[in-house]
């Protein structure tokens, strides 16, 4: 399957629809997820144009590693979350939904369970102020 530029992402990453941005720079743009999976939930999207994982250049993977990393830190520093999972989805099968390469961080925090993939949208209020404490420990 080929990449298709019409995608949400695509669209965020141009500036054509508007996100809780945490950072963004020539490699990537961080954003919080708006169906969070647990509070804090961060999406780093490298801007090079890929479905997933499978079709990704990885000259552009070997970029955005790095920042996947010091964001994963900022947003443990900034929700004090008692562990991180870091997903990544290949594939409606495999339960990808938006077609343009993304990593999830999603805190975990001990006795919650991880909430519905995609499901309930978040408070914008929270998710501002969540993008703001993570943008302040990265
Ligand atoms: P996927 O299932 O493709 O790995 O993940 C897509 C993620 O994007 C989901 O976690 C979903 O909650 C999130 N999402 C879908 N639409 C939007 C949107 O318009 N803005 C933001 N910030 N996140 C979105």
């Amino acid at each position: 399957m080929s990449y298709d530029p019409t995608n949400i992402f695509a669209k965020i990453l141009k500036g054509e629809l508007p996100c809780h941005k945490v950072y963004e720079d020539e490699t990537a743009l961080v954003m919080m997820d708006i169906f969070p999976q647990s509070r804090g939930h961060t999406l780093v999207i490298p801007r090079a144009a890929s479905r997933n994982l499978l079709d990704a250049d990885p000259a552009a993977l070997a970029e955005v590693i790095p920042l996947v990393q010091r964001v994963a830190k900022a947003v443990q520093t900034a929700t004090k979350a008692d562990g991180l999972r870091l997903a990544q989805f290949n594939e409606a099968p495999a339960g990808q939904t938006v077609f343009h390469l993304h990593f999830h961080i999603i805190p975990a925090y001990e006795g919650i369970a991880l909430g519905a993939h995609a499901a309930g949208r978040a408070d914008d209020g929270e998710l501002a102020q969540l993008a703001k404490d993570i943008a302040a420990a990265l």
